[in-house]
Parts: C-alpha cells; structure tokens; sequence
C-alpha cells in the first residue's frame, strides 16, 4: 500500500554541506571539506582549502556512486577557504578522465589533476599585456629593418611586440622607436584572439583516392565516440584527410586537439593550419611561457580555443566540448610518458574520447602492432591509402652490405654511400645522413692501459661531446672536461674514441663534402625550440646540402629538395632487449627514409648494415610491410606480448643495492598466486644504476582476460611499503625495459 511520502527532514539544509575536495598531492583520495554558508561549489570547481597549515588549490570531486558517506566526524572536517570563481570549473569528462587515468596507472588521482592543473598562472588575475598597431605616419627616418615593420603592420591588425619583430625579423627595439616616433602605438592586447578559423580558406582538391578516405573518416566521425586508424604511406596526404574531419568538428561549434610526438613538429603543422584555416591554433608544449601557457589553459576551459596542436599532456587540458582527438604519428614512442604518472597518451586519447563521446583519430605510415591489431580485431574502423600526393612513388631503398663494403678503417660511411650522396649533391638536390646517437663517440678508452670512461653515478660510459669538449652521462646529465691524459696511468695522448656518434658522422662529411652547405642537427646542438625551426626552415628552403642528424629530422617533417637518405647503422635498434625493438627500428628507419623524394624529385633510401637478411631489413627493401608486420604479430600472439597479453613493470630503486634487492625480493614472494598471471624476476635492470640508484625490475605477464590492475592493487596493498630510500614504482604497459 502506498503511503503518503514523508518530506525527509532536510538536516542537511541546516548543516553545511560536505563535498570531496581533491588536491593535486600524491594522496590516494580526495579529501572532504565543509562549505561554509553562502559558498555554493559544484563538482568540477576551483576552491581554496587548508591542509595542515598550508592552503593548496584544488578542485570540488565527485564520490563515487558506491562510496559510502564519510566517517570523519563533522567537528573535525575543515571548511574550504575560497572558491574560485574566475576560473571555469573542470568540465564533469575531466572528473571522469582524471579517476580513470588514475585508477588504470595506478597512481594517486591528485597526481593526474595535477597534470591537469599545470598552468599556474591560468589561476592568477592575468596581467594586462599591450601590442602595439600602426596609428600616425611614416617617421622621418626610414631604415630598411623600419620599413619591414611597416609593411607587416600595413594591415592595421594589433600586434604582440615579439610577434611583429619575429614576422619583420627585427629586434624588438626597432619595434619601440618606432612607438617612440609615433608611427606606431601601444594598446592593451585582448587576452585571447578569438579564433576566427576560416574553415573553408584553401582547402585541397583532393584526389579520388584522398577523397575516398576522407569521406569514410568523415562517416566515422560525424557521430559520437569511434577510433579510427588513418593508414597512409608517407606523403599521402594524411594531414590533408584530417583536416577535413577537423573543419566538420569545429564548423559544430566544438573543440578539436591535434597531439603530435615532437614539438618540432609543431611549427610546421601551424603554418599548414595557418594556410588551410587562415588562423593559428593554440599551441600546447612544455616550452611555453608561464603566461602563455595560463592564457591557453583558459581559452581552453572558456571554450575559445578551437583547435589546439599540443604534446602529449595537451590531452590533460579542460576542454569542456571536444569534438575531435588526433593522434599523428600514432606509434611513436613519446607518446608513452613514464615519470610520475606513467601513461600512453595514444590509448588515453581513446580513454578521453570514450568518455567525451567524442571520435578518434589515429594517424601514421607505420601504425603501432597494438592499432593494427585492433583494426584487425574490429574495434578500430581502418582507412588505407596507398599512394603518396605529390611524387610518382616511395622511395627506392636499399641496403648496403657493410660485410662487402666496408668503410675505410676509421671511418663509417660505406664507398657505396659516399657516392651516392656525392651524386645527390652534384644534382643539386638534398641528402640527409642519419644515425640516432648522440655526441661523438659512445665510449673513450685508453689505448695504453684499456682504461674506459664510466660515469660514477650510472651504469653506463661518458659519451663524448667534441663540439662542447667534454665527455657526458646521457643518463644523468653528468659531465667532465676531456682530460690529456688517462686519469688510470697516466699516460698522454692516448685516450680513443671508439664507435660513431651523430658529431663524428658530421667530421667524416666534412672531409668529403667540404664544399656542400652543412647542418648537424641534434637535439643537444640546438639549444631551443625556435632555433630549431629556423633550420628546419632553412633545409625546406633548400639553404642546405646535406643534413646530418638524429631522431630529430626522422620524423614528420616535409623537406621538398630531399633526395636522399642515408641511414648510418641501421642495427643498432635491433640489439636491444626489448619485445618491440623491431617494430620500432622498422617505424623509425621507414619514417626517415620516408623523408626523401616527397615532391618531384625521386627519392632513395640506403640502409648500412651487418645484417641484411634481416626481417626488418628486408622488409624495409621490399617495402612489403604487411608481411614484415604480419609476422610480428603472431610472435607477439605466440609469446602472449602486447597486445594479446599485458605487461607491468615494477621498479625497485635506491641508494643501497641491497636495500633494493632485498624489498625486490621480499616483493615478488608477497605476489599472490594467479592462473593467468606470471611475475618475472626481481633481475638487475639493465640499466643497473641511474644517479646513483640501483635498480631492480619485475615484470608481470598476464593474459588480456586478466584484471591486472585488481591484481597488482591487491598485492601491493599487502606488502609492507619500501623503508628509507627505497622506492617502488608501477608502470602499467611498459615501453623501456632498461
Ligand atoms: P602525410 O600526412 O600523409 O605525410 P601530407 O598531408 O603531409 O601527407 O601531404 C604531403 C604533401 O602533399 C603536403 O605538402 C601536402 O600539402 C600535399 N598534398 C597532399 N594532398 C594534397 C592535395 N589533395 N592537394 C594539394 N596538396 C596536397
Ligand atoms: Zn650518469
């Protein structure tokens, strides 16, 4: 029988309400607080709280459905301080995201909305910035850098100082005299431009086969949340497929990200966007200015940044409506994050599109095992295309057997490949010369008495750095001036440099090709972002011969004039202990071979190496991917690796190598038996010390059926935590192995 209801006596009205507060600290949950009378928070809000005797800033959460009320006795909770109401709150899917992220890496949530957060002055009144527009006449002194500056300005729009200078390419201070004079005048900048994307401004005429693949992605992606694998030959015009599902998203009035591995990337990525949308989009990377970086943060939660093309921590920003996610060069590696939080942003921009009911898209030439196999699967909607735009086919390549031809003692380039690349240069056109290894030699060693250089932190060799004379730790940073004489015995002149590095490859060039404009390109040589793309820019304009670098130049980039590739040691990926090292070598070796012959000039690749029977090698000759990748994948389905099985690696580290032996192995005793889990080790990692920590790993194998975060939380809750320096840390879906 139904009874009349009874209003509940709303105690809660009189009391003051208790909401979850979380703090971006390496606390396992959200804390709770009153909120004082007057003060209404929603989840998602900013709010000012005090923790011990200091106030942090942090943000109003959602508990859990099955969580139960707190047990803490009201008189003990503390009342939040402020709430911040200058800053949107976190939209309700970051909330969403940030649990998710965080129960997956099995990290501390706070950690995840700190990642979220890292935008300081986003949370600060922002300061008043002044630009400056073209306001009175001509001055009377006219100099040429003067007379460039008028004519950038010519279109009366306002202009951030450095901006201007950098269109005009002058100095800043040309920029005052002219405000000096009159010229020019000083009005404060609105804090974000409104991004007026043209979403029609040039759009490419795009061949069947483009089009083709554009109109199935823009079937994918006109609903809510699908993955989409965007597989193209380098030079397809992937980008320009895109771009098209970009356009759609934003002419609905949402957000679009485009995360890109390399921020060197970016520029080149900006200026196309410039051209096809008429405007910039926001940029998101760890080189930002504080306040740049505040600004974006906030056109992002205001939902005034359109289209932002960031790193891989873009996807932790607070778009409240987004409507598309990018991920270029899917399979790369930096994608995986692995300090602190340790998560791979390719399968967290899933994650977040998941959850937004928003579509993905994953884009490469050489897609990542786990993408293809989930297109295989079905999971993930797969678009090919074979063909590239602009030249008549993909580069020749071939290898160069260094058994059969081998450099001149001393030396590392092959006959073979010193004379193609002299051709290359007699014809005008581009060669670039690739080795991913840093500095100048990866090890010295005393001729007299055998003595190597070791770094005392680290289990690994100093690596010579000829340009900066000094011999480097890659690992931790540490660095010593070349000495003349051997510090074991003493004897001079007798230190050697064994092995090639990137400085060493730009030498021996030197020597051959003195006459040919020459770039060393190495992410310790160019000190930071911009000058880097000044010389990307210079190899596009063809102000440069021969290109010499590492990793750096291997991905993305569109150099028109380049005809060759030359790749140094194509083995040494292979070497590594590690379940995707041949995967990687053929993603990294097809991309930088994939660099030549883009436009109209053909393009030629030569691979030197040892081992040229070489799956990946042979692969990467025929061109025949899919059986090279056919092959990896029903090792990986035989071994149950990635993606048909799942890993975990723990990481025991500390300052005492027994300490750390000892926790390793009291751990792996505590892991509780499982059918389908298996733990390997404790073993000494590889890389047995780093900065003067040893290091010991676990990895955990179990089948994909297995609930591998249920397992690890149950077993690492039961082990008693590390003492004194010792330091355990999770990394769900490893990448490094060292
Ligand atoms: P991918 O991303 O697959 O490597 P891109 O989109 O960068 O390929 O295209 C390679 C080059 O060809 C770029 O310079 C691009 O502007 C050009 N391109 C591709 N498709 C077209 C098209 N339909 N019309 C004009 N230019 C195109
Ligand atoms: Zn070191």
């Amino acid at each position: 029988m139904a009874k009349p209801e009874t209003k509940p006596k709303s105690a809660a009205a009189k009391a003051p309400a208790t909401v979850p507060v979380l703090l971006p600290l390496a606390l396992p949950a959200p804390y709770d607080y009153l909120v004082p009378k007057g003060m209404t928070v929603e989840p998602g809000q900013f709010v000012v709280v005090p923790l011990g005797t200091v106030e942090y800033l942090g943000a109003v959460w959602t508990r859990p459905e099955d969580a139960e009320t707190p047990k803490i006795p009201r008189k003990k909770l503390r009342e939040i301080i402020e709430a911040v109401d200058e800053v949107p709150p976190l939209p309700p899917v970051s909330l969403a995201f940030a649990d998710w992220v965080a129960n997956y890496t099995l990290s501390s949530p706070g950690m995840v909305l700190r990642m979220m957060m890292s935008a300081r002055r986003a949370f600060e009144p922002p300061a008043p910035r002044y630009g400056v527009r073209l306001a009175g006449p001509a001055p009377d002194r006219l100099t040429p850098a003067r007379t460039r500056v008028l004519e950038v300005a010519a279109n009366g729009m306002i202009w951030a100082k450095s901006a201007l200078g950098e269109a005009a390419g002058v100095s800043t201070g040309v920029i005052d005299g002219l405000v000096d004079a009159g010229t020019l005048q000083a009005e404060p900048l609105p804090e974000w431009h409104a991004m007026d994307l043209d979403l029609d401004k040039t759009r490419a005429k795009l061949t069947k086969e483009q089009a083709n693949a554009a109109r199935d992605l823009l079937d994918n992606t006109s609903g809510g949340f699908s993955v989409t694998l965007l597989d193209g030959v380098t030079g397809s015009g992937k980008t320009e497929i895109y771009f098209e599902a970009i356009a759609v998203a934003i002419s609905r009035g949402k957000q679009a990200l485009v995360l890109m591995p390399e921020i060197a990337l970016t520029s080149q990525f900006i200026t196309r966007c410039e051209e096809r949308f008429g405007a910039r989009p926001a940029e998101w990377h760890s080189e930002l200015s504080p306040s740049v970086r505040g600004r974006v943060w906030r056109a992002v939660a205001e939902n005034k940044a359109k289209l932002v093309v960031g790193a891989r921590s873009a996807l932790f920003l607070p778009f409240p409506d987004l409507g598309l996610i990018v991920v270029d060069e899917e399979h790369d590696q930096s994608y995986k994050q692995e300090e602190r939080v340790a998560y791979q942003a390719r399968d967290m921009a899933v994650v977040r599109g998941s959850l937004g009911g928003c579509p993905v898209v994953l884009s490469s030439a050489t897609p990542s095992i786990e993408s293809l196999v989930n297109a295989e699967q079905g999971r993930y909607r797969h678009i090919r295309l074979g063909t590239r735009y602009l030249a008549a086919g993909l580069p020749a390549i071939a290898a160069i057997d260094m058994r059969a031809d081998p450099p001149e003692r001393g030396k590392w380039l092959s006959p073979v490949l010193v004379e193609a690349v002299g051709e290359t240069l007699a014809r005008g056109e581009q060669a670039l010369l690739f080795l991913n290894r840093r500095g100048y030699a990866p090890v010295t060693v005393c001729r007299n008495c055998g003595f190597k250089f070791e770094c005392p932190n680290c289990s690994a060799w100093l690596v010579e750095h000829r340009f900066r004379r000094r011999l480097e730790c890659h690992h931790c940073g540490k660095f010593v001036p070349i000495p003349e004489e051997c510090p074991n015995c003493g004897a001079e002149h007798s230190l050697v440099p064994c092995g090639p590095g990137i400085e060493r490859i730009a030498e021996e060039v030197a020597e051959l090709f003195p006459d040919a404009r020459r770039v060393l390109l190495s992410s310790d040589l160019t000190p930071g972002i911009s000058d880097l793309r000044e010389t990307l820019r210079e190899i596009e304009d063809r102000e440069v011969d021969l290109i010499i670098g590492t990793q750096l130049v291997a991905k993305g980039h569109h150099f028109p004039g380049l005809a060759l590739v030359g790749v140094v040691d194509a083995d040494l990926g292979l070497a590594q202990a590690d379940p995707r090292a041949a995967e990687r070598t053929f993603q990294l070796l097809n991309q930088v071979t994939g660099r030549a012959g883009r436009e109209t000039i053909s393009g030629r690749g030569l691979i030197q190496t040892y081992m040229p029977e070489h799956p990946v090698i042979a692969a990467l000759v025929s061109g025949d991917r899919d059986t090279f990748l056919a092959r990896e994948i029903e090792e990986r389905r035989k071994s149950i690796m990635p993606p048909f099985g799942r890993l975990a690696a723990l990481l025991v580290t500390g300052s005492s190598r027994e300490a750390v032996e000892t926790y390793a192995r009291s751990l792996a005793r505590a892991a509780p038996p499982a059918a389908k889990i298996h733990v390997l080790g404790p073993a000494e990692a590889p890389l047995s010390v780093i900065r003067g920590r040893h290091r010991y790993r676990l990895l955990i194998k179990a089948s994909r059926e297995a609930d591998l975060q249920a397992y690890l939380r149950l077993w690492l809750d039961a082990v008693p935590k590390p003492k004194g320096d010792v330091r355990l840390s999770v990394d769900i879906d490893p990448y490094s192995f060292l």
